[in-house]
């Protein structure tokens, strides 16, 4: 073979050994690529929190395509825009919500997005495909609504997007689609659960909580009062004459006046951890934890007099002219093996000895 002809095939060697080295490493980003989309999608499976998805993503991608920022914006009502997660390279800093990115994309593309034939990820994205440009914007999708826009921006260089990174790109952003579709669905799943909880340990009449709700949570304080050696106190109160009252003044003005002995018995009881329920009929149970027998005398005296001054007329009561209450007041540092059964007994048995002793009374029951 002529040396000439040999220098011209060995040049071509050359020449398809360097694009079979290009594609491989191109087939090597995009395996990376897949890796990377599937590290999102699984993050998306795994967490809870919108907040972690997005900013996780927005660093995954700012590192994959080593460009300066990648940013999430969140399109208002009003198409304004919000940045909810940025991932910036650490010489450039962050920006704010009145970037030209979204205005850019918005006056480009409004129009389209609201046309109904328009088909987003074909007729926007393909234009950016295969172009040197700054930054490369994919529409983010909530079901069929336009959400927000993933912005990989290359800031003050230009970049050469290959169609195989657009891809990539569009299926981030198809992911992060259903991960607002499901942070949707824990809200409501939440709100619905909240509802729920307010019914089932909720009292309907008075607002206050109920007796299962006071069954729950006395267990869990019982218990902390062993592990911290803390006192624990408990008051249950009855309206004095209730029967009287309802057969005086009608079973609606009944459950109007025990919504009022609700309200005097929720003011007293002021704070955070104290729990008032609606235990029966008209026989209200208050749990007080951290708290010794005279801090429990002083709340049931709190509760006495403010029904008092509500002076809630009762004539047929025989201890006095307004609605009253019978208190049985007790207290205890619960011991290992103990059971809070004792705790309820007691109190119980020092408000059937209030009613024996006349009503409208505080009695505080003897040690445990
Ligand atoms: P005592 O002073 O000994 O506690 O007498 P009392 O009349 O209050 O007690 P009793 O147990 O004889 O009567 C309780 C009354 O409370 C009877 C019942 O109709 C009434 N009651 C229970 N729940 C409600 C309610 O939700 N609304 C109304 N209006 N009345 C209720
Ligand atoms: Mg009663
Ligand atoms: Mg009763």
């Amino acid at each position: 073979m002529p040396q000439q002809q040999k220098d011209t095939e060995t040049i071509k060697l050359i020449s398809q050994l360097a694009n079979y080295e290009k594609q491989l490493k191109i087939l090597e980003q995009k395996v990376l690529g897949e890796r990377l989309v599937r590290e999102i999608a699984k993050q998306i499976h795994q967490s809870r929190s919108l907040d972690y998805i997005l900013h996780g993503a927005v660093d995954q991608l700012r590192e994959f395509f080593l460009v300066n920022r990648v940013i999430i914006y969140r399109f208002k009502a009003d198409w304004t825009s919000i940045v909810v997660a940025e991932s910036v390279a650490d010489n450039y800093c962050a920006l704010d919500d009145t970037d030209l990115i979204p205005r850019q994309f918005i006056s480009q593309y409004l129009d389209s997005f609201c046309q109904e034939e328009f088909v987003p990820n074909n007729s926007i994205i393909r234009q950016q495909t295969n172009k040197l440009a700054n930054h490369l914007i994919i529409p983010i999708h909530k079901e069929s609504e336009l959400w927000g826009i993933l912005v990989a921006d290359n800031y003050n260089e230009k970049r050469f997007w290959e169609a195989w990174e657009v891809e990539l790109l569009e299926d981030v952003s198809i992911h992060l689609g259903i991960a607002l579709n499901q942070n949707e669905l824990y809200r409501e799943l939440e709100v619905a659960n909240q509802e729920l909880q307010e019914l089932v340990f909720k009292d309907e009449l008075t607002q206050l909580n109920n007796r299962r709700y006071f069954d729950e949570i006395i267990l869990k304080e019982w218990k902390r009062a062993i592990r911290e050696k803390q006192p624990i106190s408990v008051i249950i109160c009855d309206v004095d004459y209730f029967k009287q009252y309802n057969d005086t003044y009608g079973h609606q003005a009944g459950d109007y006046c025990l919504q009022k002995v609700a309200q005097c018995l929720a003011l007293s009881c002021q704070r955070p951890t104290d729990v008032v329920c609606r235990y029966g009929g008209e026989e209200f149970m208050i749990l007080l934890p951290n708290t010794e027998s005279s801090g429990a005398i002083y709340v049931a005296g709190q509760i006495r007099s403010r029904l008092r001054q509500c002076k809630i007329p009762h004539q047929k009561s025989q201890v006095s002219q307004y609605v009253s209450l019978t208190f049985g007041v007790a207290s205890c540092i619960p011991k290992v093996n103990q059971d809070y059964q004792t705790l309820l007994k007691i109190a119980d048995d020092a408000l059937f000895a209030g009613k024996k002793q006349g009503r409208d009374r505080i009695i505080l029951a003897k040690e445990v």
